[in-house]
């Protein structure tokens, strides 16, 4: 209301914020130069403060004295509100609040200044979660993302006030710890078993019950590197290095990893190369039908034929493939050959042969692999039964609902569906029938001692009883020796395959041995 103020001296208005200086250097621009503007902070009626954009400005009479000052303001409270906002935003996270990758490299380089200045140890542990991206896929991104604030929220749980939390994105969480005393690598290494073990309880998210793990790299300033960027890009390479030794653990930089980082970067792009320029072929080992003594059956296995490194086994390049990606290429790739092949041994009078195709679960998580299989089989005219799936059983852990809709989808393009490397994976069998499967392939690490190791023989027997009373058959993989045949025979195996029969061999060899093997066959 007018009345409040009128005849009153502005000061009434004043919040208290403005210091004697502030005060003195605007009267002064008043004075010298008839006008100032700036911010300042005033009260409302109700006490609040907030602040304005004043100008002030001189009104002179005819005589040229001064005899009034005119002021006039906005209320720039929201605009101060939106600036704030965004420079929140610039240095935070929006999803967990904390700071971000731009933020962190700021505060890391006083941190690094600070520290070099006291002659103190700076950790960085660089956090990525393992196959978070599964959670994302199979439960929806507002599941990873309350996922993520908890996780957040935790590593916070961990760290001292003086210590930086910061999200860099994705699944990826950097800590700072500052002021470790020189020689106390045991100080960083309780952290790093703490953030692991934290990390590892299971979370209680809308209605599910999640288990997520950690992998974290660890690089120490000075020894790792002297500025934040190298410290950074040593700690996510020693990340790299605890994924690659099975994830959930974590590594410490050593200079050594450089040199094995770039190995792998090598030989991925080789990888991609190779695959454009066909050097990868498949050989092919057969399954016998125990009841009949017949091949019933070929697993098709990649190999490498590389112009100078020559002939390289699934296990050089598989795992590199199936986590830098070019398995999807591979992949591809594997299953039009494995279809060609089967339309030629169909030629050939070998039409009642299957074929089995390894699949990992990244081939599996791309949403056209159904699509794509469900053309190729098309294209060559596959009828229903000839082509297997086999799927790990690592992979089959999650049993997503995802999961079984797309088995169901391959179940109804004819595809036979296996589930290889069984009892590696400690699946329940009944948990597993969840899934439209017809076999099961027993792990040959219990095919190797099921002589010699009683444990290897109950899981085998057991593993075989219990599959057949759901329906499934059961291939032991890996029979190399006579009694391991009689043994797994007597225990009523459906199908072998090993040494004990034949290698895996490339398909010229393997006709010759087809040949010799089923002289009913082909004529
Ligand atoms: P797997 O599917 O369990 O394949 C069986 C492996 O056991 C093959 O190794 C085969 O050569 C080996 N093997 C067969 N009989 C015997 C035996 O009597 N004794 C012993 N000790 N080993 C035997 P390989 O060819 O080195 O393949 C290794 C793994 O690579 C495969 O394991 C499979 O998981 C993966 N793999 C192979 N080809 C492909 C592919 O095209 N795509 C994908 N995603 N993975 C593949
Ligand atoms: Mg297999
Ligand atoms: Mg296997």
């Amino acid at each position: 209301m007018a009345e409040d103020v009128l005849g009153q001296n502005p000061r009434v208005l004043s919040a208290g914020r403005t210091t004697p200086d502030e005060y003195a250097d605007m009267w002064r621009a008043i004075n010298e130069r008839g006008r100032w503007d700036g911010e300042i902070w005033d009260r409302r009626k109700d006490g609040s403060c907030y602040p304005k954009w004043l100008t002030i400005s001189t009104l002179h009479d005819a005589q040229g004295r001064l005899t009034h000052y005119i002021g006039s303001f906005t209320d720039i409270s929201e605009r101060k509100a939106v600036e704030q906002n965004i420079h929140h935003l610039a240095h935070h996270d929006m999803l967990t609040g904390l700071p971000n990758r731009f933020s962190l490299q700021h505060r890391l380089r006083q941190v690094l200044a600070s520290a070099n200045r006291d002659r103190q140890q700076v950790a960085v542990l660089f956090i990525d979660l393992d196959h978070f991206k599964r959670i994302n896929d199979t439960l929806g991104h507002s599941i990873g993302d309350a996922l993520l604030i908890d996780v957040a929220a935790r590593l916070k749980g961990c760290v001292r006030d003086s210590d930086i939390v910061a999200r860099l994105g994705g699944d990826e969480f950097v800590i700072v710890m500052t002021n470790v005393a020189d020689g106390r690598a045991q100080d960083i290494s309780s952290m790093a078993r703490k953030i692991v073990h934290r990390l590892s309880c299971t979370y209680g998210i809308d209605g599910h019950e999640l288990q997520v793990t950690p992998s974290v790299g660890i690089s120490v300033f000075p020894v790792d590197g002297e500025d934040a960027e190298t410290l950074m890009r040593n700690a996510d390479t020693a990340m790299y290095h605890a994924k690659s030794l099975g994830r959930h653990n974590y590594q410490f930089f050593a200079r050594s990893m450089n040199e094995a980082a770039a190995e792998r970067l090598q030989l991925e792009s080789a990888m991609r190369r190779g695959i454009e320029r066909g050097e990868f072929l498949l050989h092919f080992q057969p399954q016998i039908e125990i009841a009949s003594g017949r091949v019933v059956c070929l697993e098709a296995l990649v190999r490498w034929q590389h112009p100078e490194w020559g002939l390289l086994l699934p296990d050089r390049f598989i795992p590199l493939a199936e986590e830098y990606g070019p398995i999807e290429a591979l992949g591809r790739w594997v299953l039009e050959d494995v279809c060609r092949r089967l339309r030629e041994l169909e030629r050939l009078g070998y039409g009642y042969l299957r074929i089995a195709v390894n699949v990992c679960g990244r081939q599996l998580r791309r949403s056209d692999f159904a699509d794509g299989l469900g053309r190729l089989l098309d294209t060559y005219q596959i009828g229903p039964g000839r082509l297997e799936v086999e799927v790990a059983e690592s992979v089959t852990a999650e049993l997503s609902d995802a999961m079984i809709v797309l088995f169901q989808e391959l179940r109804s393009l004819g595809v036979t569906l296996s589930i290889d490397d069984f009892g590696t994976g400690y699946s329940s069998l009944g948990r597993l029938k969840l899934l439209p499967i017809q076999k099961i392939k027993l792990d040959r690490s219990f095919v190797a001692d099921i002589e010699t190791d009683n444990n290897d023989a109950t899981i085998c027997a057991a593993s075989v009883a219990l599959a057949h009373s759901l329906g499934l058959a059961v291939v032991a993989e890996g029979v190399e020796t006579e009694p391991q045949f009689a043994y797994l025979r007597a225990l009523d195996t459906d199908l072998m395959q090993g040494y004990y029969f034949c290698e895996p061999l490339p398909i010229d060899q393997l006709m010759a041995f087809l040949a010799s093997h089923s002289p009913t066959a082909a004529s």
